[in-house]
């Protein structure tokens, strides 16, 4: 792995640099997120530029990268405060799922579509009584001839709306064992008996969260993806991309956050030397970039892990990258209210809007404690309490 990014990458980064000064935060994103609108312009022109797609196959129209180019695009949005909570779902897990998993058939169906944006995929996990333990999730699919009968609830999924299907994760009856085990299956938004109901969630974004109420949703054999007896693989093959993108979105902000609180404090004079020159206000600014820098290289490092192949390692990486960048935009963006004194408030600025925003990547994709569970038990071997 290197630390110094190829002309291509820094072409790509420069590139989706552009993208994001045209569909900037104060001017397009939040009035968007307040009007609870989707960025529909921004995704648009992403997906035409071929930008969601980086890291899809070639032959399905991608760009053939990885997620360490997808993450940088996510990140460069981010960074101007027009980051796209869909690319973390759509191309990040649904797209990388089908890609390695996906049988021909739904790879030429769906892929094209999740690389230029004009197909969107959501992604169901979460259900009402198994938050963090998704063990104990009891959404099922029976196989009914030659099709599949799906059953279950699922809640804060985001962008049911705009999606043309959702990629629920179910469970199957193991015909040998008796036993559940998971199972991935692809669930258009317009089935019959598939019910999405919006959430009223407490935060500005261009993204809703929706609980989807499946009753005898019937589905062609062809919905399951992959392999039965390989869901779990599968599964993991999308999260760590979840958790790295997640990482990306975070540290992005964190990075407008911070561009914004040096801006002013170079320029804001109440004594005779501009606030940046006092320490109480030039500390936790210059520790905020450290801690920023320090989560985008373990998000680097994860991504490079996963690159490579090897989703174990990636997977400790991809955890700690998503803890340790929700911790540092959550300060960050703290840190940039405060420097700015009570026009940190204000409406105009909207950094309490992109704070909520990055108090959602502390929780989803998973929780900050799950990631410390994670470590505690994976890293350090010490035994579980759940
Ligand atoms: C804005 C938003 C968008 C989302 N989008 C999606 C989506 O598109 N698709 C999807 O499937 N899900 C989505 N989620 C759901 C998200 O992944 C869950 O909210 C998250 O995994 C936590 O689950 P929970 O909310 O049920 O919390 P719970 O599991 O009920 O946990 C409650 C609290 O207890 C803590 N906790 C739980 N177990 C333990 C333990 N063993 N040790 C220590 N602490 C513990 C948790 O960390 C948390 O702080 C979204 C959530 C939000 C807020």
């Amino acid at each position: 792995m290197s630390f110094i990014e190829t002309d291509v990458q820094k072409d790509l980064r420069a590139s989706v640099a552009r993208l994001g000064e045209r569909y900037s935060y104060t001017s397009y994103t939040l009035p968007r997120a307040r009007a609870g609108e989707p960025l529909t312009e921004l995704w648009n022109e992403a997906g035409k530029l071929g930008f969601l797609g980086v890291s899809l196959p070639e032959e399905y129209g991608g760009g053939g990268a990885g997620i360490y180019e997808l993450a940088l695009v996510e990140e460069e949005l981010s960074a101007r405060g027009a980051g796209l909570m869909m690319m973390v779902v759509s191309p990040a897990i649904c797209g990388t799922i089908l890609a390695r998993y996906g049988t021909g058939e739904q790879r030429r169906r769906w892929l094209p579509g999740l690389a230029d944006g004009s197909k969107i995929m959501a992604f169901g996990i979460t259900e009402p009584d198994a938050g963090s333990n998704s063990h104990q999730i009891t959404t099922t699919g029976r196989r009914d001839g030659d099709t599949w009968v799906v059953t279950g609830r699922k809640v804060f999924i985001t962008g049911v709306d705009r999606a043309d299907a959702v990629l629920i994760v179910a469970r199957t009856e193991d015909h040998r064992t008796g036993k559940l085990k998971p199972a991935l299956f692809i669930v258009p938004t317009g089935a019959e008996n598939f019910v999405a109901q919006p959430m009223e969630m407490d935060i500005a974004e261009p993204e809703h969260q929706f609980t989807l109420f499946l009753d005898d949703v019937r589905l062609p054999a062809g919905a399951l993806v992959g392999q039965q007896d390989a869901a779990l693989a599968q599964l993991f093959a999308g999260l760590n991309p979840e958790r790295i993108l997640g990482a990306a979105m975070a540290v992005g902000m964190g990075r407008y956050a911070l561009a914004q609180a040096v801006k002013y404090a170079s320029t804001r004079r109440v004594w005779k030397t501009p606030v940046g020159a006092h320490q109480g206000i030039a500390h936790p600014l210059a520790q905020t970039r450290i801690e920023l820098e320090l989560a985008r290289l373990m998000m680097q490092k994860a991504a490079a892990l996963y690159d490579s192949g090897d989703d174990t390692g990636a997977a400790e990486a991809a955890n700690m990258a998503k803890y340790a960048a929700a911790e540092a935009s959550i300060r960050a963006l703290e840190q940039a209210i405060q420097t700015h004194g009570g026009s940190g408030l204000t409406a105009e600025l909207g950094l309490s809007t992109m704070l909520a925003m990055a108090r959602i990547i502390r929780i989803a994709p998973v929780s900050r404690e799950m990631i410390l569970n994670f470590v505690a038990e994976h890293t350090l071997g010490l035994p579980k309490s759940y």
